[in-house]
């Protein structure tokens, strides 16, 4: 055994089997996953499917 000092404890954790973000459709009233077509504008997505989103929360 050599002593080693300094070693790097700690690893950061991996996301494994993180839960996927979640909102709820406005329109529809029901709640939604995170989908990979939405890696990009998770933020601005509102509705759960282009239906949703044409019908808006009128209706
Ligand atoms: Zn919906």
């Amino acid at each position: 055994m050599s002593p080693r000092g300094g070693g790097e404890r700690g690893q950061p954790r991996r996301a494994a089997g993180a839960p996927k973000p979640e909102k709820v459709c406005p329109a529809c009233g029901r709640p939604f996953q995170w989908r990979r077509k939405w890696a990009a504008c998770w933020e601005q997505v509102k509705y759960c499917s282009d239906r949703c989103r044409a019908r808006g929360t009128a209706g």
